[in-house]
Order: C-alpha cells, then sequence, then structure tokens
C-alpha cells in the first residue's frame, strides 16, 4: 500500500469549493514537490490532511497507511506520523520550548505505544539534533516562537520534526522569509530525514527551495487540481515558463 493516497478530493470552505477532485499516490521514501501560484490550494491540501478544522470534505478520500484517515481525529493523525510544518507556527508565551517538545514528543510516543523519554535521554537526543541545526540550547528555553526570527522558528520545526519521526512530513513553504544561509540549513535538516519509510510533501511557490531539497516527484496545481506531473525537470521548467499556461489548463 502507498504512504499516502488522495483520490479525487473535493473540499469546501464557506460554502466555496476550492479543492476539485485531487488525486496524488505518495510512496515511502519519496519526496514529492507541489508548486503552483498563490489561491491554488496547497494550502488546503496541507491543512485537510492534517485535520484542521473548518474544511468540509464534500467527495473523493484520503488513506494514509491504507487507512481512512478522515475518520481520524487531528492528534490520531499526529500519533500515526502525519507532521505539517511551517506556514503559519503558533507562539506560546510561558511554555518554554524545551517543555513544549518534551511533552508533545512523549504525547506521540505514548499514543503509539512506545515508552516516554525519560529526561536526560530527551535532553540528550535535542542536544545532538540541535547542535546540528545550528539551534542553540538558549533558543530552547525562550517560550515557543516568541521572539524567534524567521529562520530560528523554521529551525525549530526542523528540530521537531527529527523529534517525531514522523511517516509523512508535509512542508507548506518552508522557503518562505528565509534567507540562502537559513534555508540550507534548514534543508539540509530535512534532508537528513529523507529516510526510506518516510515520504515528504514540499510544497512551495518557487523553484528555489527545490534546488536544495530535490523531489523525486513534481506536481503543478492550479485551480484545486493537479494539472501536471512530472519528475524534478518540471520545476525548472516552471521557472522558465510560470504558471499562467496551467491556469489556462485549470479553467
Ligand atoms: P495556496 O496555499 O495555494 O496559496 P490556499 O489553499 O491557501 O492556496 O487557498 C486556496 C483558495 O481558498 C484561495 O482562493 C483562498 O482565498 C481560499 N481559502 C482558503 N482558506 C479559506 C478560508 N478559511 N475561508 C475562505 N476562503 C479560503
Ligand atoms: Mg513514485
Ligand atoms: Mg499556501
Amino acid at each position: 500500500t502507498a504512504l499516502l493516497e488522495v483520490k479525487d478530493l473535493q473540499v469546501r470552505v464557506e460554502d466555496r469549493e476550492i479543492l476539485h477532485g485531487l488525486t496524488m499516490t505518495v510512496n515511502g521514501g519519496e519526496v514529492h514537490a507541489i508548486m503552483g501560484p498563490n489561491g491554488s490550494g496547497k494550502s488546503t491540501l496541507s491543512h485537510v490532511i492534517a485535520g484542521k478544522p473548518g474544511y468540509e470534505v464534500t467527495g473523493g478520500e484520503i488513506l494514509f497507511k491504507g487507512e481512512d484517515l478522515l475518520e481520524m481525529d487531528p492528534d490520531e493523525r499526529a500519533a500515526k506520523g502525519v507532521f505539517l510544518a511551517f506556514q503559519y507556527p503558533v507562539e506560546i508565551p510561558g511554555v518554554t520550548t524545551m517543555n513544549f517538545l518534551r511533552t508533545a514528543v512523549n504525547a506521540q510516543r505514548k499514543a503509539r505505544g512506545e515508552s516516554e523519554y525519560l529526561v536526560p535521554d530527551f535532553l540528550r537526543k535535542v542536544r545532538e539534533v540541535a547542535a546540528s541545526l545550528n539551534i542553540p540550547m538558549d533558543m530552547l528555553k525562550r517560550g515557543v516562537n516568541v521572539g524567534f526570527s524567521g529562520g530560528e522558528k523554521k529551525r525549530n520545526e526542523v528540530l521537531q520534526m527529527a523529534l517525531f519521526q514522523p511517516s509523512l512530513c508535509i512542508l507548506d513553504e518552508m522557503d518562505s522569509g528565509l534567507d540562502i544561509d537559513a534555508l540550507r540549513i534548514a534543508a539540509d535538516g530535512v534532508n537528513a530525514l529523507r529516510s526510506p519509510d518516510r515520504a515528504m510533501v514540499v510544497i512551495t511557490h518557487y523553484q528555489r527551495l527545490l534546488n536544495y531539497i530535490i523531489p523525486d516527484h513534481v506536481h503543478v496545481m492550479s485551480n484545486g487540481r493537479v494539472v501536471k506531473s512530472g519528475g524534478k525537470e518540471l520545476a525548472l521548467e516552471l521557472e522558465a515558463t510560470g504558471y499562467a499556461q496551467y491556469e489556462e489548463v485549470a479553467a
């Protein structure tokens, strides 16, 4: 079975249909890029997969490891290994990043029937991953995302991802607001998490990110559908031609 199968998905937000029959299959080990103009429905897709409220699925299905994902609440999806990162990181003043991470990771391990991390083991693990992402331990003593720069927020999410060890990582516009150096560090962190039993869906408006995270498959979304799929060369082609031709296809 595929890791993720989205079949003819139709989604409404406030009585307006946003996704009009979207189909894609992601296998373990693969990196898929979803590209498309603003408003094409990329974030809507990521939110529906993660189980964010406010979206009405009016048709189609989503299977995760063969199970009906739409039947699961968001916590269950996270426990099963679905991880959505990046577009709007929440700030949680008063909760240190370290405590937040430990609570979240342990809750997830518990839901999976795994033993919780003991404090020293968790600290060791965080230190190791944080170092690889250039995250100073001081940052982890601050409130979650409070006063973090764009790059710090993103590195923090990659850290979370490394600790959660999800099976499916959906990265929504991780490149937004990052300079080249910060992008490279975050992308290296993501690349280090590539593995045969994990898949990534990388959502981006720009081709640039895909120089750092090289996808196996590229899909172009326009007006709530996948209008073209191909290999990594499709991203370069898009960079040259733009999205306008696909908007016509979708219309
Ligand atoms: P993308 O991520 O590709 O830029 P989105 O999924 O954010 O696209 O948005 C797709 C379309 O759905 C846009 O036209 C947007 O205005 C609309 N949309 C998204 N979320 C909402 C919402 N909560 N309420 C109303 N319209 C929404
Ligand atoms: Mg494939
Ligand atoms: Mg978006």
